[in-house]
């Protein structure tokens, strides 16, 4: 079972398997059953909500026979060794739960345990392809034109036109898909293997190889894959690629991230994130702490820096007060300088995390405003974002004052002190609260591991 997202490289998968003898016509099969095939019915990878129906053409009315029966689904699709193959998307995975459930008559049944009772020996194989963009490309232009693959007889059915928000919804849509099934198969401890669109694509050969030799399918008799390898991407899908990233790239700087120097534009690297990644073996993500001076920020942070490191995480903490000595050194406590300062610290944060590491960011950060920019500059890189609001009321950071800067405020020797004479906005929907004055260090930290674990981060 091929567990597949749209567009993830599956036909082509299908095509070089097929052309092994070794697994006969994977294709779609138990989509087939139903009316709702994959390729005729583009409005199923829309929610409800996206209100992007509109731009696409009208369903297809030739919809398949819903009679057709699994006998003949597996007819299809089986070869003369006896291995049957089928890809599935995520979103058809509960009806084909559902189907396996009637037939094996077992309403009740675990999920995997009708699965496997339906299909004996079956195996698992995820397909994953990176660039999501890509791939959301890929499949609003094929939703909007109704080819689903060059070579198709039938004539596009519209004009495919760019829509920002239809490709956006299309990224967020896929990656979580594909989270999904990674998620399903952990959870019910299957081990499945991974093909890579695009090291298919490289190396159809070596990865076709190596997937019937993980499937213990190694010794059948395999011809020299040849692969129908006509692929659809053109000049259109690379400049609709380049400019859903630029327009992704404006909306993130907004007010407070607008900031371009004249004549540059963005590099983007070559090694992929996930190689990056996958070499630490572990992802970034920033963990931003904010909250009145002296609420506990830095202290929390620190603590957590510490639990990270000694687990082997690559943690490092930005501290609002350290950054003022370089980077912003410039940089004054004017209500302007204090964004600017915002700006700076998510840039840095974004970059550490994009490295692979968890940036801690301990920063007062008073502007609701800035926060939610720096929080969409980590949406638009795809990169966790998680907002702790250090919540001390100001009468105890004042008693603890560690700094002194609330006594300096009383002596009139500082003014613009947040929470004294000068602003702050608490998160309206913060993901986590601390409130010191009831949780020590070590259970807040505690509950912050948690977290990061439930989070897979
Ligand atoms: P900030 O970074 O928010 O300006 P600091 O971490 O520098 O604040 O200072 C917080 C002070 O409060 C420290 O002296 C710390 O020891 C003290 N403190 C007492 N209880 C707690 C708690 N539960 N969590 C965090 N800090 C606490």
């Amino acid at each position: 079972m091929l567990c597949a997202t749209p567009r993830s490289g599956s036909t082509l998968l299908c095509d070089l398997l097929e052309s092994t003898g070794v697994a006969g016509h994977p294709a779609e099969h138990f989509e087939a059953l139903d009316s709702t095939g994959l390729p005729r019915q583009p409005r199923q990878y829309f929610n409800p909500g996206a209100q992007l129906t509109g731009l696409l053409a009208p369903t297809d009315p030739g919809a398949p026979d819903p009679e057709l029966r699994l006998e003949e689904a597996f007819a299809a699709g089986t070869t003369s060794n006896g291995v049957f193959a089928t890809k599935v998307m995520w979103g058809f995975l509960p009806d084909l739960i559902r189907r396996a459930r009637t037939r094996t008559g077992q309403p009740h049944a675990a999920d995997v345990a009708v699965l496997e009772q339906l299909l004996p020996g079956l195996r698992y194989v995820r397909v994953t392809r990176r660039d999501k963009v890509a791939q959301a490309v890929s499949l609003w232009t094929a939703v909007q034109t109704r080819v689903w693959r060059a070579g198709d007889d039938d004539a596009p059915a519209a004009e495919a036109v760019y829509s920002f928000d239809g490709i956006d919804h299309l990224v967020r849509q896929l990656t979580s898909q594909e989270a999904a099934w990674a998620d399903w198969l952990q959870a019910r401890h299957r081990v499945a293997p991974v093909v890579v669109y695009e090291e298919l694509v490289a190396d159809p050969q070596a990865v076709i190889g190596e997937l019937l030799a993980a499937l213990g399918l190694a010794d059948a008799a395999v011809e020299a894959p040849a692969p129908r390898l006509h692929r659809q991407a053109g000049d259109r899908s690379a400049e609709w690629i380049a400019r859903y990233h630029a327009e992704r790239e404006a909306q993130a700087r907004g007010p407070v991230a607008a900031k371009r120097s004249p004549g540059v534009t963005w590099h983007r690297g070559t090694l992929p994130r996930e190689d990056r990644w996958g070499a630490l073996e572990h992802g970034g993500a920033t963990i931003w702490f904010t909250g009145l001076p002296a609420s506990g920020k830095s202290t929390i942070a620190a603590a957590l820096e510490r639990e990270l490191l000694a687990r082997g995480r690559h943690a490092y903490l930005v501290d609002g007060d350290n950054v003022r000595h370089g980077l912003s050194g410039d940089l004054g406590f004017a209500a302007e300088d204090r964004s600017e300062n915002v700006r700076r610290v998510a840039h840095v944060a974004r970059l550490f995390a994009d490295a692979g590491i968890l940036a801690l960011v301990s920063l007062v950060s008073p502007a609701r405003a800035d926060r939610e920019n720096a929080r969409r500059l980590h949406d638009a890189a795809e990169l966790a974002f998680v907002e702790v609001f250090v919540d001390t009321p100001v009468e105890e950071c004042a008693r603890r004052d560690p700094k002194g800067l609330y006594a300096q405020a009383r002596q009139g020797q500082l003014s613009g002190l947040t929470g004294r004479d000068a602003p702050y906005e608490p998160p309206a929907a913060p993901d986590v609260v601390i409130r010191t004055q009831d949780e020590s260090v070590d259970a807040a930290v505690d509950r912050l591991l948690t977290l990061l674990a439930d989070r897979d981060l």
